[in-house]
């Protein structure tokens, strides 16, 4: 473990901003409905790494999703935990591989698009290295994957620990 060397006050609605003329053209190219709810202020962390955290997981809601489908950010602050959801009414993760799909290079059988398999081992890094959760759950209606993000908004000391990547 090291000292997390960007370590700032960062903005995730104007982070999110940033990306979001990227999504909605993917989203239209593909027919994909994209909601958006965020509602916050700014966190304690790296806003390059939580870029690429966020990022990755609307990456893989608009991959994996077919087209005339659903993807759904939702990013909030309730008291001192950012919540950060990213659901999709796509294949889904089938339970037995929810865990496994954070692993380097795993990706499912049948993963129609192509990847590296690296996106959510990533995105798992960069979730502790924040003191945070990140969780695959089904979607609420019983079709698709909800990726769920939980992370301190303010940070336990002083510095961030990160592991490396
Ligand atoms: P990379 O992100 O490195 O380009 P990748 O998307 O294959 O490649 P991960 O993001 O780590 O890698 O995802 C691992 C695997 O989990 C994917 O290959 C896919 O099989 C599955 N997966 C991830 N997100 C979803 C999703 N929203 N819906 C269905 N399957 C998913
Ligand atoms: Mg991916």
């Amino acid at each position: 473990q090291h000292l997390m060397a960007n370590a700032s006050s960062v903005d995730l609605a104007k982070l999110i901003d940033e990306m979001l003329d990227d999504w909605l053209r993917i989203a239209a190219e593909k027919k994909i409905d994209f909601g958006m709810q965020r509602d916050l202020s700014t966190m304690a962390g790296d806003p390059t790494l939580l870029r690429e955290l966020i990022a990755n997981l609307v990456d893989n809601a608009l991959k994996y999703t077919p087209a005339g489908g659903q993807v759904t950010l939702r990013c909030e602050r309730v008291a001192d935990v950012v919540e950060i959801d990213v659901s999709d009414n796509g294949p889904g993760i089938p339970e037995h591989e929810r865990e496994r799909v954070f692993e380097r290079f795993h990706r499912l059988p049948d993963a129609p698009a192509t990847g590296s398999g690296l996106g959510l081992a990533i995105a798992r890094e960069t979730v502790g290295g924040h003191r945070g959760s990140i969780a695959i759950v089904g979607a609420a209606d019983g079709e698709g994957t909800c990726v769920q993000v939980r992370l301190p908004a303010k940070p336990a000391t002083a510095s961030l620990a990160s592991r490396s990547a």
